[in-house]
């Protein structure tokens, strides 16, 4: 009977551990997501901007832009269809012309910049 109790204590024990790792494992990704951005403008040493003018162009390295596929040239992606880039996405925003090439920014990479003719797999059709 006692070891029925210890057993039932430690069931519940365990789930408490493992029902908290999984509440807490999307705030960690977050945090890794967000250190990780925050070292990469440090290391460039620039801060983001509000008018877009200073911020920095999307590194296709990032580990977020590792994770949706960003490509630089759509075309260079098969996901894309040969057709869907960020111009068409109802992510982009343009802001300006970077070394003859539109640029804009993306609501899921704050403080940077993507090309109107980069691509990632978290592409949606502008509406
Ligand atoms: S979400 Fe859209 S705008 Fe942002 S990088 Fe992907 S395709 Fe481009």
């Amino acid at each position: 009977m006692m070891d029925n109790k210890m057993n039932r204590r430690g069931f519940f024990a365990a789930v408490a551990q493992i029902v908290g790792v999984a509440a807490i494992a999307p705030a960690a990704l977050n945090a890794v997501f967000s250190s990780e951005a925050s070292a990469q403008e440090k290391r460039r040493g620039s801060a983001p901007a509000a008018g877009g003018a200073a911020m920095p162009m999307v590194d296709p390295n990032d580990a977020v832009a590792k994770a949706v596929k960003y490509v630089e040239d759509y075309k260079k992606s098969p996901d894309s269809k040969g057709v869907n880039h960020c111009a068409t996405c109802g992510f982009y925003t343009k802001k300006e012309t970077k070394n003859g090439k539109e640029v804009g920014t993306c609501t899921i990479f704050a403080g940077k910049m993507v090309y109107s003719n980069a691509f990632c797999n978290s592409w949606n059709k502008k509406a």
